[in-house]
């Protein structure tokens, strides 16, 4: 097919507003790749400030419907959505392993937990439930009650391009707010199908807009006057622009950002189910999770048989496109992420550390044009590395070799980021201690990937998060809405008179 015709016939990806596919005018558009093949698969439009300007008024217009539809209709709409994104998992995963590169049963399980967050939602009835006292003065009540907030924006990454915005959807909307998304603009399809099944379950038209784009779309919504709220997730240097620009402008802000997630060994731990974990959490989703394991700290000397045990598993993984059944690790996300990656194993010997597994050996990055690169494993991280210091996001294992726990420790507490973390020992007395003392907001105790369940809520302490309150479960439900109090008196003649002394109670 000749060049041009390609061109013409690749897929069109657009704008969702006001209940309906709404094409770009703005003439600037982005190029979705297949990162599996390295070839160009779609094209998305990117909304210009008139397009965000759209969307918003959408979500105004009927924030003011929404925030008055009874709790009850809003559940029922809930159930559906759950029931739809639950019959639609397998073709959720596929759009998703599609454009983003991931396995299908790796998408499968993506779904699953982004799906936990709209069964959350769906017990909003309880959550909203606000307080009340009764009698606080002579015949007078005092209550709380929970509102929402009015038009919001999500601003994703390209890594759970359908968990993230349904961490931040589901109870956006559940609380009654109006929800206006800009996916990563890397792996965007899934965020139109999200908005067909909403429609589908009777969401009505304008309480769930998607917005596709780059920065020009994310500054208008940080600016946007009528956009009350912004949940981020992303960088760490775009989440630190997010929460500085919208907390600027007025907005509550929570904006989650990078990781280098760190796994404790103790010499007691179990070194077979040690290495399964490391394995596990480090190359899944060939190590693009924020809730990745990137650093392994071997204490004494444990290192030796858990870097053999670790060594002699990394051949097995199969390595391919992600919609191939059979293959556990896909491509990365783009050329440029799979190059930045190898250049961090290329450079990882100079800075004095040592490479034991090289991925860029592995025979699927010589015969297939598709963005991959094998498992790497690094011995002898320090601080001060590139290697050990800087977010890497992609399969790349490092390990630091450290002589005690006090060590240890003190390395995960010193690193700027603080988003996961993991121990790996049979001394409970040990598990506790360190969850008492680490600076990290989600811990592990023999489990490497501690993403909490949808009813705690999700986020990392230092350069991991911006902003006071974590992502979705009963934080969320607190980001997504405001307090008011009210002090009622019905009118009693009797005791009315007129006092100018500041209101006592008695
Ligand atoms: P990214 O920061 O490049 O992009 C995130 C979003 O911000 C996208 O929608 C993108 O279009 C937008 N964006 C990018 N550059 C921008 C700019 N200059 N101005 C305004 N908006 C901009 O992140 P990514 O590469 O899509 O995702 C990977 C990163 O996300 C990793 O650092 C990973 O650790 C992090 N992440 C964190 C969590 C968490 O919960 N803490 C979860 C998933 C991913």
């Amino acid at each position: 097919m000749p060049m041009t015709e390609a061109l013409n016939s690749l897929r069109k990806i657009s704008h969702w507003i006001d209940g309906k596919t709404t094409l770009g005018i703005s003439g600037h558009s982005g190029k979705v790749w297949d990162p599996a093949y390295g070839v160009q698969q779609a094209t998305v439009d990117f909304a210009n400030v008139s397009e965000v300007d759209a969307a918003v008024a959408s979500s105004k217009a009927a924030f003011v419907q929404w925030r008055s539809t009874p709790i009850a209709r809003r559940t029922e709409i809930l159930f559906k959505m759950r029931e739809l994104v639950h019959r639609n998992q397998l073709e959720i995963a596929k759009t998703i392993s599609g454009e983003h590169g991931k396995t299908v049963a790796d998408a499968t399980g993506e779904v699953a937990r982004g799906l936990e967050n709209i069964e959350f939602a769906c017990g909003v009835a309880q959550l909203l439930k606000g307080g009340f006292s009764e009698q606080v003065s002579r015949g007078i009540d005092v209550y709380q009650i929970r509102q929402p907030l009015g038009p919001v924006a999500g601003i994703t990454p390209f890594n759970f391009p359908g968990m993230v915005p349904m961490w931040m959807f589901a109870n956006a909307i559940a609380c009654g707010n109006t929800f206006v998304l800009k996916p990563s603009e890397k792996d965007p399809s899934v965020s139109i199908l999200l908005a067909e099944l909403w429609a589908e379950a009777g969401l009505p038209p304008g309480v769930f807009n998607v917005v596709q784009g780059d920065r020009v779309a994310v500054d208008r919504l940080l600016e946007h006057p009528d956009i009350r709220a912004i949940s981020f997730v992303g960088s760490t240097p775009i989440a630190k622009y997010i929460y500085e620009t919208g907390t600027k402008n007025g907005k509550r802000v929570q904006a989650l950002g990078g990781a280098k997630n760190h796994m404790l060994v103790l010499p007691d731990a179990d070194v077979g189910m040690a290495a399964d974990a490391a394995i596990s959490a480090a190359f899944g989703s060939a190590g693009e999770r924020c809730m990745a394991i990137s650093v392994i700290v071997a204490v004494g000397d444990i290192a030796d048989p858990l870097i053999e045990a670790i060594r002699i598993r990394m051949p097995k993984i199969k390595v391919g496109p992600g919609l191939e059944e059979g293959n556990e690790m896909g491509p990365l996300i783009s050329k440029e992420h799979r190059d930045r990656v190898a250049s961090y194993i290329g450079g990882a010997n100079d800075e004095g550390a040592r490479v034991l597994v090289d991925g860029r050996s592995e025979p699927v990055c010589q015969s297939s044009s598709g963005y991959f690169l094998g498992t790497s494993l690094i011995d002898n991280l320090k601080p001060g590395m590139k290697v050990y210091d800087d977010e890497i996001f992609g399969p790349v294992l490092g390990v630091v070799r450290v002589k005690t726990y006090d060590e240890g420790l003190k390395l995960i507490n010193d690193h700027p980021y603080g988003n996961g973390t993991a121990i790996f020992t049979r001394d409970g007395g040990v598990a506790r201690q360190f969850q008492f003392d680490v600076n990290v907001g989600m811990v592990g105790i023999n489990v490497p990937i501690p993403v909490p369940v949808s009813y705690y809520s999700f986020g990392g302490w230092k350069a991991s998060l911006f902003g006071d309150l974590h992502m979705y479960g009963p934080d969320g439900i607190q980001f997504y809405t405001k307090t008011k109090v009210v002090t009622s008196r019905w009118p009693d003649p009797a005791t009315s008179r007129i006092d100018l002394g500041f209101p006592k109670n008695s």
